[in-house]
């Protein structure tokens, strides 16, 4: 009797992306401070940038780091998680109306 298993496995973990459907997707990507890196805990940021999908070149064209921080694209000019790349917003609000 009874029925095992079934359950699909949870993958945990690496996966933040958004799950919207949209045409192009952004998130922002931090830029520290020269000499921290985003692999320490608790770096300053010093401005966030904007990138398309999940690459690290950010839309004003500078070159983040791999391994720095992200944050989800809704989160741009909102409340206090800025400063933000006045270039990167220019270009983003023009392909995100
Ligand atoms: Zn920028």
């Amino acid at each position: 009797m009874g029925l095992q298993g079934g359950a699909a496995p949870v993958v945990a973990g690496a996966w933040r992306g958004s799950r919207r459907c949209g045409a192009m997707q952004h998130e922002m990507r931090a830029e520290y401070e020269e000499g921290s890196s985003g692999r320490v805990a608790g770096a300053p940021v010093k401005i966030w940038h904007m990138v398309r999908g999940n690459g690290t070149a950010a839309m004003c064209g500078r070159e983040l780091a791999p391994d720095a921080e992200t944050q989800d694209a809704d989160l741009w000019a909102t409340g206090d998680s800025g400063p933000f790349c006045h270039s990167c917003g220019a270009m983003y609000l023009r392909e995100v109306p």
